[in-house]
């Protein structure tokens, strides 16, 4: 998508702290982090959110959360991390290609806000 934010980021057109990559996924430090981790994992190709995925989406959706399994594990926060997908702008969507926030690293309540 030529104007969606995160399709930038993976083209490397706006700059990112890159946290990992792989053939179908990229993650990213968030930019307002809301943890001492707080990083996003995106496929490389544009979703719009969780409610526009199709069946054929699933298993790159699932390689999101299981980069997000890999970074917490190599971070060590393996005990206090959550995965969160924001869906529709009542709960916070901002930007409208898929994300998976990794949030960790301090005591996370539940349940959330
Ligand atoms: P959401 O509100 O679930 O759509 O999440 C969007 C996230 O993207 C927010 O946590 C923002 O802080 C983050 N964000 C927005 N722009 C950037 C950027 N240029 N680089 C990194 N993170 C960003
Ligand atoms: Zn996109």
């Amino acid at each position: 998508m030529k104007d969606c934010l995160f399709c930038k980021i993976v083209r490397g057109e706006i700059p990112s702290k890159k946290v990992r990559e792989d053939e179908y996924t990229y993650a990213f430090e968030d930019i307002d982090p809301k943890a001492p981790t707080h990083v996003l994992i995106v496929p490389k190709q544009h979703i719009a959110g969780l409610k526009e995925a199709k069946s054929s989406d699933a298993e790159i959706i699932g390689r999101c959360h299981l980069a997000a399994a890999e970074i917490a594990r190599k971070r060590k926060i393996e005990d206090s991390y959550r995965t969160v997908l924001n869906v529709g702008p009542g709960s916070g969507q901002s930007v409208f290609h898929l994300h998976v926030h990794l949030v960790g690293g301090r005591n996370l309540h539940w349940p959330p806000g």
